[in-house]
């Protein structure tokens, strides 16, 4: 079974519980249980929370999210035109963040990373970010 979907949301912070539910629910095609789909949400949130206060530092723009099924498996990209990322294999370690003064701990990637089967990330700065990950 395929299948696929697209949305597209302001980048509002009330937006991010919406995300993570959508994709909840286009997973749940799926059967998966109850601790994958979790780990999906939990990755979703994080994504899509670092696409409104970093890629667009809380100011107005568009989060993309797509999703895909394909044999049997989740894809989910969390996209932004923001401020991207300046280098993608420090972002990544675990404790970083360019934000500390907002109590971040860092630990965003490392989440999405461990909760889901595969992370890529592909960054320009001033043009935005891509997320994707497959579980
Ligand atoms: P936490 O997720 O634990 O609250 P954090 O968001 O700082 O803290 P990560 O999610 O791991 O930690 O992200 C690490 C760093 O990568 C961020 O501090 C930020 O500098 C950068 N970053 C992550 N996502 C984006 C994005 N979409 N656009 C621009 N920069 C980003
Ligand atoms: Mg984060």
């Amino acid at each position: 079974m395929e299948n696929s979907m697209k949305l597209e949301i302001p980048s509002k912070s009330q937006n991010e519980s919406f995300a993570r539910f959508v994709v909840a629910s286009f997973a749940s095609q799926l059967d998966p249980t109850i601790e994958e789909l979790a780990d999906i949400k939990t990755a979703v949130s994080e994504a899509v929370t670092n696409a409104i206060i970093h890629g667009y530092e809380n100011t107005q723009g568009t989060v993309i999210i797509k999703c895909k099924i394909e044999n049997n498996k989740l894809e989910v990209i969390v996209e932004d035109k923001g401020k991207g990322i300046k280098d993608i294999e420090k972002a990544k370690e675990p404790f970083y963040t360019s934000k500390p003064e907002l109590e971040r701990s860092g630990m965003g990637f490392t989440v999405m990373e461990t909760f889901m089967d595969e992370l890529e990330i592909e960054s320009t700065p001033e043009k935005g970010t891509i997320v994707k990950m497959v579980k």
